[in-house]
């Protein structure tokens, strides 16, 4: 998706995508992974699609702040994406 191009700015309403419960033996999780709303606190100056994130779930805010690691573009438990 070319709209998936746009680099992040601060202060920019992205989806965060929560992890999901974790595997069971049988492959299956409990609970899948979802999007959240997350308001982008800091991007990487060295690989602007890499940003720090305020992470807005129903029962509480958590921070992914770059010197943890970030969060990468992408649909996986753990990345961000723009709104869609
Ligand atoms: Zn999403």
């Amino acid at each position: 998706v070319s709209g998936q191009a746009i680099p992040p700015r601060l202060g920019d309403r992205v989806h965060y995508v929560a992890e999901g419960s974790p595997l069971r033996d049988d492959g299956t999780q409990k609970y899948s992974s979802v999007c959240r709303a997350a308001d982008v606190t800091e991007v990487d100056p060295a690989s602007p699609h890499r940003v720090g994130l305020c992470v807005l779930n129903p029962l509480g805010i958590f921070f992914r702040p770059l010197e943890h690691g970030g969060s990468e573009l992408g649909h996986a438990g753990g990345q961000w994406h723009h709104r869609h």
